[in-house]
């Protein structure tokens, strides 16, 4: 079987000392130079082809105010894009305008492509970069395809003037988690399914050095872990499980290391099970693993970033299908941590599933557990696709986890989590209701639910991902499949201090 996992014809990144000149537009096809909103003319008169610069810049004065500059190539010269930077008020405006000036730039189909400033003070300078580069990978990475014939991306590879490698790590390890997160996702539910996704799994642990155990359905049951059960039971096959993932980034030199562990609903294809979905809402239905890919996309970000913590990942891996085992409405079931469920919805399949892994991989005590999932519609409702619902067991995380948000542009709003509203999933038989038969408040109420299962010492954030899928991405994301959560989370785990 072909690996399922990303191809690696990705872009060659390079680091130059040099700034611009042109020696470097001569070397490559395109050289895009990021320049403050109001050049003064000096400022153009320091770039190489000034005159032909300065001649468009007078040209476009009695217009609108520019957003770059271009200059086709020459026989002495490849491509010159000046781009104008706006001010913008946040991390997610300034991933879009890179994002538009990448569209913009991939018309010309570059090979070879440079990347430098002009004028900007070194700080945002770096950060500008980053964006930058950030929406260069992003947009013209490749995803999943099976047309015969393909067009795979031209180009081939990147200049990072005026940095050295490691002004760039974070950006080079999120891309690189995002872009595994979206593949996974995009892959057609007939090659990704709980046998192919445990395999594709185990190739990546053994090329990222983390380990890797596979929780069996068998296993599950002697853990009497019966509310994923539940839900695996309509499954033609009994490759359902929780495949667990570890890096040692801490406590392989320090006995004292904190370890993070990350949780990920791997629902690869979801059909409501017996409460059936219909066909427009069934339609997306094999990204309802994306929390998976999410989590793993994390863990591999923060390998490649080499963070000293140790990193679990527990990824709920099953189908929600419709079939005589299906699970059905008023069964009650009980989960590994002896709560007792009253069944009200299959669709609801999420929150079991991740009632068992929660429980589970509280049982191995780490200081901090983050899930992510596509959960619910009411998420959706709340805050449409641009934005993704918070929830915690700790208040005080409260500020820390919005920040992250805005500082990563992968933006997350916080819900309430009082505890009043578990009155809302009282039942008459067992110890709580899956759900309400009514939608209201279905992303506050499955938070309330996840939360019965998770010990309350441990620290935990869940996330639910309402902007996991947007027509025509979101920030600097151009596919529908957005990857949402992996900038978020490498940010708050390698900033946020939780002790
Ligand atoms: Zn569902």
């Amino acid at each position: 079987m072909d690996s399922l996992l990303p191809q690696k014809n990705q872009p060659k990144i390079r680091y130059a000392k040099d700034s611009l000149s042109e020696k470097i537009l001569a070397t490559h096809d395109l050289v895009m130079v990021l320049v403050p909103d109001k050049p003064a003319k000096t400022l153009l008169r320091q770039c190489p082809r000034s005159p032909e610069l300065l001649h468009q810049y007078d040209q476009t004065q009695s217009q609108q105010p520019p957003n770059w500059l271009y200059l086709s190539a020459n026989k002495d010269s490849g491509a010159l894009l000046l781009i104008f930077v706006k001010n913008a008020a946040n991390a997610f405006e300034s991933l879009q305008s890179a994002a538009k000036a990448w569209k913009e730039a991939s018309k010309l189909s570059a090979a070879s492509i440079a990347l430098c400033t002009l004028d900007l003070e070194p700080a945002q300078s770096n950060i500008l970069l980053n964006t930058h580069l950030a929406a260069i990978l992003a947009g013209s990475a490749e995803l999943p395809n099976y047309k015969q014939k393909k067009t795979p991306s031209t180009l081939k590879s990147i200049t990072l003037l005026q940095g050295s490698s490691a002004d760039f790590a974070n950006t080079l390890a999120t891309h690189a988690g995002n872009h595994l997160a979206r593949w996974l996702t995009a892959l057609p539910p007939n090659t990704l399914h709980c046998e192919s996704y445990r395999h594709a799994l185990e190739q990546l642990a053994q090329q990222h050095g983390w380990q890797a155990e596979f929780i069996t359905q068998s296993a599950l049951k002697k853990h009497k872990a019966g509310a994923f059960l539940a839900v695996s039971r309509a499954n033609a096959h009994s490759h359902a499980g929780i495949m667990r993932l570890n890096y040692r980034g801490g406590s392989h030199n320090n006995k004292t290391a904190k370890k993070i562990t990350l949780i990920g609903k791997g629902i690869c294809f979801d059909t409501g099970g017996i409460n059936l979905k219909s066909h427009k809402s069934m339609y997306d239905m094999h990204t309802d693993m994306q929390g998976s890919a999410v989590a793993v996309g994390t863990l591999l970000a923060l390998t490649l970033l080499k963070v000293p913590v140790d990193i679990e990942c527990w990824l709920a891996l099953t189908e929600n299908e419709i079939g005589p085992n299906a699970y059905r409405p008023q069964e009650v079931i009980t989960a590994s941590n002896g709560v007792t469920i009253q069944v009200v919805h299959s669709d609801a399949e999420g929150r079991m599933v991740l009632a068992d892994t929660l429980a589970l991989a509280a049982k191995h005590k780490p200081n901090l557990m983050i899930d992510f999932a596509t959960l619910t519609g009411a998420c959706v409702g709340a805050l449409t696709e641009r934005m993704s619902g918070a929830f915690s067991n700790r208040s005080e995380f409260r500020d820390s986890i919005e920040q992250a948000g805005c500082i990563s542009g992968e933006r997350v709003w916080s819900f309430p989590m009082d505890a009043d509203f578990d009155t809302e999933l009282e039942s008459p038989v067992a110890d709580i209701m899956q759900c309400t038969h009514d939608s209201k408040g279905d992303h506050i109420l499955a938070a309330r639910f996840l939360n019965r299962f998770v010990p309350e010492h441990i620290p935990w954030i869940h996330i639910d991902l309402s902007s996991a899928n947007k027509t025509g991405g979101l920030a600097h994301i151009p596919t529908e499949i957005t990857g949402f959560g992996v900038r978020w989370a490498v940010e708050f785990i390698t900033h946020h201090s939780f002790n």
